[in-house]
This record gives C-alpha cells, structure tokens and sequence, in this order.
C-alpha cells in the first residue's frame, strides 16, 4: 500500500504542515471534502497530485451546510477507507478537524453570495451555501494553497465559490473538473449509499433525462423554455422520482435566459425515497 497520508487535527498542526512546505519552496493544492471518498473525490486527488508538489485534502462534515432535516448525523463516515483513496492517490496531509475546532462556541461570521445562492438549491436548502462558503473559506485561510479542486457534479457550489473568491481576492487559483460517472450514467455521489438496490436502478434516469436535454441542444435547441419543459417532463415520468427543480440557466449568472447564447446548464434536483439527489449538464 501507498503511504499513509499525515493526519493533521488541529489547525495550529495543519497551518504548520503546509507553512514548512511554502518554506521549503513547494507548491500546494488542495482538494475539501466530507468524506466517504469515491472516483468522484479520487479524480479531483489524482489531478491535484500531478499539478502541485504537496498534495493536502480535508475530510471534514461541516454541520453549518445542513438544514435541521438534513442527513448531517446519518452523514456516511468511512475513515479507513477515505485513508486507503488518499494514500492510493498520492494525498500528502489529510486535515480532519473536529466541529468545536473548526467552529469555537464564539464564533459568528459568515460569508454569502447573494444571488447566486437564491435559486436553484438555494430555496429548497435554506443557509446550505452559507455553510459552504464559510466553511470553505476557513478551510483556505488554514491551507493557503496555491490551487484548490472542486467537482462540476455541485456546479451552483462551484459557481458560488469561484465568486466568492474573486470577490475576497483570495490568492488561490480554482480548478473545476467534470462530474465522473457510474457506468450507467449515475453521477457518483457519498448519498448514493442511502439508495435501495430498487432505487438505485431508476437512478440513472436523472442523468438520462439530463443528457437527451443536452442531445437536444446539440441538434440546435437554444430555448430555453423548450430544453426547460422536455427535462421536467422527462422527470415527471419517472416513477419513483419526486421532481424538485429542473432548469436551464446562463452558466454564469446561473439565471433563466429566452435564448442560449452563452454557455449554458441544464440542472435538476429530485428525491428517491428519502434520498435527494442532485445532478447536472453542461451546454454545451
Ligand atoms: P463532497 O465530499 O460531496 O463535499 O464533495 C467534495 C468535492 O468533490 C466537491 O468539489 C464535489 O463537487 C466533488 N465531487 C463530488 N462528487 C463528484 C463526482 N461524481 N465527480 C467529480 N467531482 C465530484
């Protein structure tokens, strides 16, 4: 087996770790994670490692990013496991955190991006991308690497935290990387567990119906009304599916447009069983 990973705990020991690396003239990237790691998290890790010369992740289940109804306590932890994936995919230091260091009972600023966190998850997950900022955030302060790697799997997240740092002037470059899939098209995700083998075989049709939407772009669809109505009524279909939002936005602003011009998204959300699952395409 590959080294072990170092597990820093605290962040005294984690700021220690990658100031010893800037000092020794090292680049650093970063991939934040909550865990139960799968390809998804491993690809984000292998592209880190070949870009950078220390490789640092965070497993870390921010509390402050789920509603009071949400899955925070039944959350998968999958620690030995999660430390077999780094230390196949190379990962140099592994921050674990406990809550109380990330979050002292004093603490009380956050961080927001209006707009952008309004739609879309926004209404159905109130103070969800409050908690990714914030949490995000610190986890930069801590690290201070040079890049950090995020999955196009959470676009809106994605879009909100590149704002977020452009917006801060915080000194890190960030990478998006595409969204890696089961073979039957299910977007891999640590909620996939929740699902029964019933559930998880109507589960691809998400992505199914997301990418006959993309097929119909590529044949010249550019309304958005027309793209919009074909995905929700895909979903409705679906049996077993309880449709949340499916829409087609402007990639950038991440609002409704008549006609595609710029690149564009197609995202939905729906709920097998109990488990909400979220997935998206790119247009093109
Ligand atoms: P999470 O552990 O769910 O907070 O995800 C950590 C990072 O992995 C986020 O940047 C996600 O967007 C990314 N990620 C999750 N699932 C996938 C996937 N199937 N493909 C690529 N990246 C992913």
């Amino acid at each position: 087996m590959a080294d072990l990973p170092t597990v820093c705990a605290t962040i005294a020991e984690m700021r220690a770790t990658t100031r010893a690396y800037r000092a020794a003239g090292k680049t650093i990237a970063f991939v934040p994670t909550m865990g139960a790691l799968h390809r998804g998290h491993a690809a984000l890790l292998q592209a880190a490692r070949a870009q950078a010369d220390h490789v640092v992740a965070s497993i870390f289940v921010n509390p402050t990013q789920f509603g009071p109804n949400e899955d925070f306590h039944r959350y998968p932890r999958t620690w030995e496991a999660d430390l077999a994936i780094c230390a196949d995919a190379g990962v140099d230091c592994l921050f674990a955190p406990s809550v109380e260091e990330m979050y002292p009972p004093q603490a009380r600023t956050v961080v927001e991006v209006p707009g952008l966190q309004d739609q879309l998850e926004g209404p159905s997950r109130p103070g969800h991308f409050r908690g990714v900022c914030t949490i995000v955030v610190k986890l930069l302060n801590i690290v201070a690497p040079d890049t950090v790697f995020f999955g196009q799997k959470d676009a809106q997240q994605a879009r909100i935290i590149r704002q977020m740092i452009d917006d801060l002037h915080l000194p890190v470059a960030m990478i998006v990387l595409p969204t890696v899939r089961e073979p039957d098209g299910l977007a891999l995700s640590s909620r996939n567990q929740y699902l029964s083998p019933a559930e998880r075989a109507i589960a691809p049709q998400l992505y199914r119906c997301l990418a006959d939407v993309q097929a119909r772009y590529h044949e010249g669809e550019r309304q958005t009304s027309a793209l919009e109505a074909e995905l929700r009524s895909e979903l409705l279909d679906v049996t077993g599916f309880r449709l949340d939002y499916a829409r087609v936005v402007e990639a950038d602003t991440l609002t409704a447009v008549d006609c595609l011009h710029k690149p564009g998204l197609a995202l939905a959300a729906i709920t097998l069983g109990t488990t909400r699952l979220i997935d998206n395409v790119t247009l093109p």
